[in-house]
């Protein structure tokens, strides 16, 4: 029998980076299986289905693959977000200014900032993943996606591309990838390869409480309904405090507020799929009144720990078979702006360039042309999104002050609060358009047109597509 001329690409976690992977591949020709170690999308019921905020360069590859439509009935479209001192002040909050999206930004980027829920966007892209093209009632025959829940992977020969399940049950294919987030086995083999620790990876000193508050609670109480009064309905509210934090937004298609509060109270080392030890109340310190009743109210919280991860050397596996992608090749501060959109850039990157070979010894090159097309652009916004951490967690003293004082300046100038000046707007201009105007087509296609066409193997060139 001759062999399927698909490739087979075995992928390891069903979240953002490996249903959107999954996608890419698909749309490229190629059989996919998902192995997902949870019993369900997204994790179990019994944690709150958390907030999500994807920028213009994640939904715009999202509006590309015809899932516009779905993702707007289930987001609220952000504007901007407004600033306040978390500590406020005696009359109540303290506040700062409003950093509205410019509407040529979005416009250029061909996307929005959609506020969302995490299983809503996992099960739009499962969803998308698993759905086949109209085969007028006969069988389709095109590229397969096969997800399977329950599914833990507990080992796998990077030389043979062969996993086992905590079942047993063994597969194999053409191509393994990592989308088994920043604790994931094939992260931590990858880490061993290099002679780190797995657990490599040193605590910031700040924990993320994730919790929801219940539209139909949220607009009974005098000041959290607020926070649906427009212009703020569409706005984040964001408060900065010393080694503390906040963000409060409303998401998905019943608006629901989202909640996030960053504490220096991080003894535990929580995950997303258990529920906090302590109450969000009883790790707020000093706070103004908004925060401490969205505490009060909100339903129970996760509690997961910001790490400063180690960076790996290489995200493809000595055999070349083998790759990271997502957070298991780049973690990101918890609940950074681009979490999601750079996961979904790297399944976009993945499939785009893969629609070029169906031939398994090309596997290892786009691997690493891969690897060297993302990795400058998920280390610089990786910097940024820490730098942001840090800087709206400024502990009290000149810097803090100096921060908020230019802040107050721009605001009471009618600028946006994070403008930079005259002399660095051009520098903020370029850095933005640089990161929400981004498509990973069309840094696939300048690979294969500068490089990958012109390496093509001559025996590629003989097999049956
Ligand atoms: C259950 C869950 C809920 C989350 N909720 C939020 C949220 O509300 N807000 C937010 O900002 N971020 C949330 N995150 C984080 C967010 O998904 C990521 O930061 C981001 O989207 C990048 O995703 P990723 O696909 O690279 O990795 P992750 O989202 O971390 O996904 C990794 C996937 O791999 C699976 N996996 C791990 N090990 C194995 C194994 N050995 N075998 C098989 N499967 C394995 C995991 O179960 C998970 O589904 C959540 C993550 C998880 C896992």
């Amino acid at each position: 029998m001759s062999r399927d001329p698909r490739l087979k690409f075995i992928i390891v976690g069903a979240s953002a980076a490996g249903l959107a992977s999954a996608i890419a591949l698909k749309a490229a020709g190629h059989n996919v299986l998902v192995l997902e170690r949870e019993s369900q999308l997204g994790g179990p019921d019994s944690i709150p289905n958390g907030g999500v905020r994807l920028p213009p360069n994640g939904c715009k590859i999202l509006f590309d693959w015809g899932l516009e439509a779905e993702l707007r009935a289930n987001a609220v479209v952000g504007e901007g977000f407004t600033v306040y001192k978390y500590e406020g002040q005696a009359e109540g909050r303290d506040y700062i200014g409003t950093h509205r999206w410019d509407p040529e930004l979005l416009s250029e980027a061909r996307g929005d900032f959609l506020q969302m829920r995490h299983k809503d966007i996992l099960r739009i892209l499962h969803d998308a993943a698993l759905r086949e093209p109209s085969a007028n009632g006969r069988m389709p025959t095109g590229p397969r996606v096969t997800i399977r829940f329950g599914a833990e992977v507990v080992d796998a020969d990077f030389d043979a591309c062969s996993v086992t399940l905590r079942s047993g049950e063994a597969f194999s294919g053409d191509a393994l990838i990592g989308a088994d987030g920043a604790a994931g086995f094939i992260r931590r083999r990858l880490l061993a390869e290099e002679g780190q620790s797995p657990t490599d990876h040193v605590p910031r000193g700040l924990a993320v409480y994730s919790a929801i508050i219940p539209k139909s609670i949220a607009v009974r109480d005098r000041g959290i309904s607020k926070l649906y009064e427009y212009p703020q309905k569409n706005m984040v509210s964001f408060s900065m405090g010393s080694n503390r934090g906040a963000q409060a937004f409303l998401a998905g298609k019943d608006e629901d507020v989202v909640f996030w509060v960053y504490t220096p109270d991080s003894s535990q080392d929580g995950t997303w799929t258990e529920l906090a030890e302590k109450q969000i109340s009883n790790v707020l310190g000093l706070c103004d009144p908004l925060i401490k009743r969205l505490a009060e109210v909100a339903e129970p919280a996760t509690c997961v720990q910001i790490k400063n991860h180690y960076e790996l050397e290489s995200w493809v596996s000595e055999s070349g078979k083998v790759v990271a992608l997502g957070e298991a090749a780049h973690p990101f501060p918890i609940i950074s702006l681009h979490t999601y959109s750079i996961a979904i850039e790297d399944g976009a990157f993945i499939g785009k360039i893969f629609s070029h070979t169906r031939d398994p010894a090309r596997i290892p090159e786009f691997f690493n042309a891969f690897e060297e097309n993302r990795k400058p652009r998920c280390l610089h916004i990786n910097k940024s999104e820490t730098q942001y951490v840090d800087i709206m967690a400024l502990p009290f003293g000149p810097m803090q002050a100096g921060r908020d004082a230019a802040m107050r300046a721009n605001e009471a100038a009618g600028r946006n609060v994070m403008d930079a000046g005259e002399a660095h707007l051009q520098d903020m201009w370029d850095d933005m358009r640089m990161v929400f105007g981004y498509d990973p087509a069309d840094d696939a296609d300048d690979w294969w047109m500068s490089w990958g066409r012109l390496r093509d193997a001559p025996n590629a060139q003989k097999r049956a597509y």
